[in-house]
């Protein structure tokens, strides 16, 4: 995956004419993708799919502004959105996490920021030190990085090929224990209501029952697994919308979440940890208003299973929140 490593002794120190050529044509480059508004490889990290909702207040793609950096002078001096120099706007846990933005050692995180796809080197706070990683996946404004084992709690920043380091992360990144990752959460991270006797289980559909529970939300609202669990499907559905099975790793039953703005990022067979981020709330499909509608299935989905009524289990994680 990652280039063949540097042999420091035998590069250039000094700028050649052709080096500044090459410097040029790569800022040309650079300021192209950025103006462009279809970035090809920008968009796989962020979830398949262009689907917008009038209603959603929230824009869940943490994109630079596209005249940062392109409209500045090469002469501008160190930091954040300077053509060519990497730089970190955010960091988000995404597996085996405390939450968003608490890690472990080991967890899977994302670096957002701009210049990213020539670093080289992810630099934490160790205990003793520094600790130099190197990264899973890399494209301009994201890197996923696994946090390594001796991390401790710290800023962090990236180096790139050339040796230009990064401002250091907006935030430290607390990075807990194993043991500090929580069982079950609330599907749910924000402000949400059970509704009515509408939105319970078993009242009246057209042609059929309800078979889970509808929990109202503000479209953009993050959904987050509630156990570790396996995705099992991640889908399409004219009823449903943008749906996401999870099955559970500890039993025979599955979790369902309907209706999402947009298709979950999440890839099938991947095992997410409790507090994994599964999409975002939505109306899609035949859905009225935003909301979740979440079904609690014991044994297979749709193939041999049966639903049940999730409000008291999900009751009981509400109050854990
Ligand atoms: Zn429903």
């Amino acid at each position: 995956m990652r280039g063949a490593p540097t042999r420091g002794g035998r590069r250039r120190s000094t700028i050649t004419p052709a080096g500044i050529l090459l410097i040029l044509v790569g800022f040309v480059a650079l300021t192209m993708i950025v103006l462009s508004p279809a970035v090809a490889e920008a968009r796989p990290l962020d979830g398949a799919g262009t689907a917008s909702l009038e209603d959603s207040p929230v824009d869940p793609v943490p994109y630079s502004a596209p005249e940062a950096g392109a409209t500045s002078s090469a002469t501008t001096g160190g930091g954040i959105g300077v053509p060519g120099l990497p730089s970190i706007k955010a960091i988000r846990c995404v597996n085996q996490c405390v939450s968003a933005t608490r890690a472990t050692r080991g967890a899977a995180i994302r670096i957002v920021g701009e210049n990213l796809n020539r670093v080289r080197r992810i630099v934490f706070k160790g205990r003793e030190g520094r600790i130099r990683t190197g990264y899973k996946a890399r494209r301009p404004n994201a890197l996923r990085v696994i946090v390594p084992k001796g991390a401790v709690r710290g800023y962090v920043f990236v180096v790139d090929g050339s040796g230009n380091r990064s401002n250091r992360s907006p935030s430290e990144l607390p990075v807990l224990p194993k043991t500090a990752i929580p069982v079950e959460l609330f599907p749910i991270r924000g402000a949400f209501s059970f509704g009515s006797s509408g939105s319970r289980f078993g009242s009246g559909r057209a042609g059929h029952t309800h078979q889970g529970q509808d929990v109202s939300a503000k479209c953009g609202t993050t959904l987050v697994a509630v156990k570790r669990a396996r995705v099992q499907y991640n889908r399409w559905d004219g009823g449903a919308g943008n749906y996401v099975v999870l099955k559970n790793m500890a039993d025979n039953t599955s979790f369902v979440y309907m209706h999402m703005i947009r298709r979950s990022p999440l890839k099938v067979g991947r095992v997410v940890n409790a507090g994994t981020p599964v999409g975002r709330v939505g109306n899609t499909g035949r859905s009225y208003g935003c909301h979740l509608h979440f079904e609690y299935w014991i044994g297979p989905w749709q193939t041999g299973g049966r639903p049940i009524d999730p409000l008291p289990y999900l009751r009981s994680l509400a109050k854990k929140r």
